[in-house]
């Protein structure tokens, strides 16, 4: 059957508008469209694809994991499961792990366990959740309504309660925000979505204070700032900041769907059998290729290639706006890198997406005004320079109109 471009209008539901091109292969860090035109990719499937497309580990495990054993759901256990819960406990504070299928499912997961464990150990009445706004937690009804963007959370009706958002960054007004009353507080430590934002690492550790003061859980969304991106396996860790409970997904399978939520033995035990679960959650198939995926990016030599890669991006970045003087500055950490645009190009980030792809680079936008790259974590060199200079036409032909 031929399906193209127009096919998806034909029979997708409205609610995405994908790119012009299609894609249908890709090896590493470049991808090839439907046309046999190939494009370096920066978006890594918006900060999943960790080490690029079809990397032979990855491909080597699914097919052994997909001659085994596909699935079995809850009733009983299995060992990719098992396996890779106890490789993310020993390499987090975490000592127990939950699996779900997606970020939005971990989160949900972390604010129904945060809701339930102030029932338990303290009332009913500590139920204020409190998070951050330009936030980005997924697209459940809970968890968009804790995302501290009231567009997408709005009519939809009435939405779950006693959530509140105080602006990052802001350590008083969250202090004048939190009391007894507030079960949790939920953060990116690296806001992705809003912005690309790095917060002050003083105001992640007055956060983690003023949880301790209040008796609240903190919780680490790092379903995008995870796995590696920033070059520590998990953000927290660079900031030395430890949560109560850390969400992670994306990077987590390297593109294939798998979340999960960590926690401490005595938060999990407010999780009894029966007050949560997922038919999926714990697939063997997805649970042994993020194994693979852990196992490789949690090497010394990969993490600081990590950072390496950062400093030729950002030396590049620096010569190309030197030149077409487009951005206020290039923010972010590791792999996750945002070029926030000054203000003679404010609110055209898409028109250099679209440029970028015209010229064969795959790149994101993070809102209206910063241009994202969230690359594969090995990309080769080669293609970072590429891509650049595919990058550097695009930004040309937008600063010539
Ligand atoms: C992408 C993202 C989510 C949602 O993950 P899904 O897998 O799309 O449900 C949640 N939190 C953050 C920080 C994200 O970047």
């Amino acid at each position: 059957m031929q399906v193209t471009r127009a096919t998806f209008n034909d029979v997708m539901v409205p609610n995405y508008n994908p790119a012009e091109m299609v894609p249908v292969r890709g090896e590493g860090s470049r991808v090839w469209d439907q046309e046999g035109k190939e494009y370096i990719d920066f978006a890594g499937g918006i900060a999943v694809n960790v080490l690029g497309h079809c990397h032979p580990e990855l491909v080597k495990v699914l097919q052994e994991q997909g001659a085994k054993l596909w699935h079995l759901s809850n009733v009983f256990t299995n060992e990719p499961a098992m396996r890779l819960a106890k490789k993310l406990c020993d390499a987090t504070f975490a000592d127990k792990v939950y699996f779900a299928n997606s970020g939005a499912e971990a989160n949900e997961a972390a604010l129904k366990l945060a809701r339930r464990y102030a029932i338990d150990h303290h009332s009913e009445a500590k139920d204020q959740i409190i998070s951050f706004k330009q936030g980005f937690h997924g697209r459940t009804f809970f968890t968009v309504t804790v995302g501290g963007q009231p567009a997408y959370s709005d009519g939809f009706g009435p939405k779950p309660g006693a959530v509140e958002h105080c602006e990052f960054n802001n350590l008083e007004m969250l202090a004048e925000m939190m009391s007894e009353r507030t079960c949790a507080v939920m953060m990116e430590p690296l806001q992705g979505e809003g912005g690309i934002i790095v917060p002050d690492p003083a105001f992640v550790k007055g956060v983690r204070e003023l949880c301790d003061k209040h008796n609240a859980l903190l919780i680490f969304d790092e379903v995008q700032s995870g796995v590696g991106r920033t070059g520590h396996l998990y953000a927290y860790m660079g900031v030395n900041v430890v949560p109560d409970i850390l969400t992670t997904a994306k990077s987590l399978g390297g593109g294939f769907p798998i979340g999960a939520m960590l926690t401490t033995n005595d938060i999990a035990n407010s999780l009894k059998p029966g007050t949560h679960g997922s038919t999926y959650g714990g697939n063997p198939l997805a649970c042994a290729v993020a194994e693979r995926a852990l196992d490789v990016v949690n090497q010394p030599e990969v993490l600081e290639g990590v950072l390496k890669k950062e400093a030729l991006y950002r030396e590049i970045l620096g010569k190309i706006n030197d030149k077409y003087h487009v951005f206020s500055e290039v923010r972010g950490q590791g792999m996750l890198l945002g070029c926030a645009l000054n203000e003679e190009y404010a609110g055209r980030a898409r028109d250099f997406m679209v440029a970028a792809n015209s010229e064969g680079l795959m790149c994101l936008v993070a809102g209206m005004n910063v241009i994202r790259f969230a690359p594969s974590l090995v990309i080769p060199d080669e293609d970072i320079v590429e891509g650049l200079a595919r990058f550097e036409r695009a930004v040309a032909a937008v600063v010539a109109g």
